[in-house]
């Protein structure tokens, strides 16, 4: 389905809700947001980017729900991949070096992606102009 681990990202992530991506444009009233202050909306503990939201984050009762039921499959279709891995950036280029794991990383973004849409962005005040 996906060429490359690296078009599977794109194809997966481009143009994505969240905060670290959004808040990088200016937007008519509101200047850039330095990165660190892309807080995530659900924890406001981190910065609201794919590592995070996918793999770390423990600011919803449905999306660690969500992300346990991932790792389930993942470790039914490749047990291999979690020993592998030291940290959460490994995650999403470990599974997305596996082409049978695409569907399910695409299905489980899409989740997480919706529920972070259900919840207003984080912007701070001082970035905001009223
Ligand atoms: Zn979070």
């Amino acid at each position: 389905m996906f060429g490359s681990p690296a078009s599977a990202k794109g194809v997966v992530l481009s143009d994505h809700a969240l905060a670290v991506e959004r808040l990088r444009w200016n937007e008519r009233y509101r200047p850039k947001v330095p990165r660190a202050q892309r807080i995530c909306r659900l924890c406001v503990r981190a910065v609201e980017d794919e590592t995070h939201a996918l793999f770390e984050c423990e600011g919803d009762a449905e999306l660690t729900r969500m992300r346990s039921e991932l790792w389930a499959a993942v470790d039914k279709e490749q047990p291999q991949i979690r020993r592998r891995l030291r940290v959460a950036e490994d995650a999403l280029p470990a599974i997305l070096q596996e082409q049978s794991l695409h569907g399910l990383l695409a299905k489980f973004t899409h989740q997480v992606l919706q529920l972070y849409e259900a919840v207003p962005m984080r912007v701070p005040e001082g970035a905001a102009v009223v």
